[in-house]
């Protein structure tokens, strides 16, 4: 499965927002967009002409940016999306929410949404008490997601389950008393996903243009 292995600090500076990429380095003042708040490259600091485009796409890379996924997969969210019921910019964000990576960063077991993309591909978390080691598994209201009876004495899990303890999960989710184990109560709705700072009525415009 292909994927992003560039700066994932020069994607923030590109967007000229935080998408917290790094874990707890983004809570420092080493991360870059407190350092060097401007895109990277030769002409990041050079003179910005937004046109309408831009402004579209833009907002389409953000997304797709703060969920790692690329274009094509991306593509295939909002086709998808577009074909349900309702609004398709908070069907596009429900359907990225209920990636198994997000869930798995969202209960508090990873991070970051790439180490929990890492976490599952190497085989530590279960669905339903079932091994699943694709990133992009669709989880369903109901899914108990958890991490594997072998790897809860894992450094980094362990770290990261008592780094979240107490902080809460979205009320979608529901977290059992030791940190290892979530279930997925519903789909969230946009107001549950306000963290994400999108126009996804701009995204929609974009691909129907
Ligand atoms: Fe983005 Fe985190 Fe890097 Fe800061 S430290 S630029 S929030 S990935």
């Amino acid at each position: 499965m292909a994927r992003y292995i560039g700066s994932v600090c020069a994607l923030c500076r590109r967007e000229g927002l935080k998408l917290y990429l790094k874990g707890e380095r983004c809570y420092t003042p080493k991360c870059a967009i407190e350092r060097r708040n401007y895109p990277p490259g030769q002409h990041g600091q050079g003179r910005k002409r937004e046109t309408e485009y831009g402004i579209h796409l833009r907002e389409k890379q953000k997304l797709r940016r703060i969920y790692g996924v690329l274009e094509r997969q991306f593509r295939r969210y909002y086709e998808k999306a577009a074909r349900q019921r309702g609004i398709t910019g908070v069907a596009l964000l429900q359907a990225l929410e209920m990636r198994l990576d997000n869930v798995v960063y969202r209960l508090g077991i990873a991070s970051s949404r790439p180490q929990a993309r890492q976490l599952v591909r190497h085989g530590h978390i279960a669905v339903n008490g079932k091994k699943v080691s694709i990133p992009s598994y669709e989880v369903r209201p109901g899914d108990v997601v958890s991490v594997r009876e072998g790897s809860r004495e894992l450094a980094v899990i362990k770290q990261n389950v008592e780094a979240a303890r107490g902080r809460g999960v979205p009320e979608w989710l529901e977290l059992s008393s030791d940190g290892y184990e979530g279930r997925v109560l519903a789909k969230p709705t946009r107001e549950q996903i306000s963290d994400v700072p999108v126009q996804e009525n701009l995204i929609v415009e974009f691909y129907s243009r």
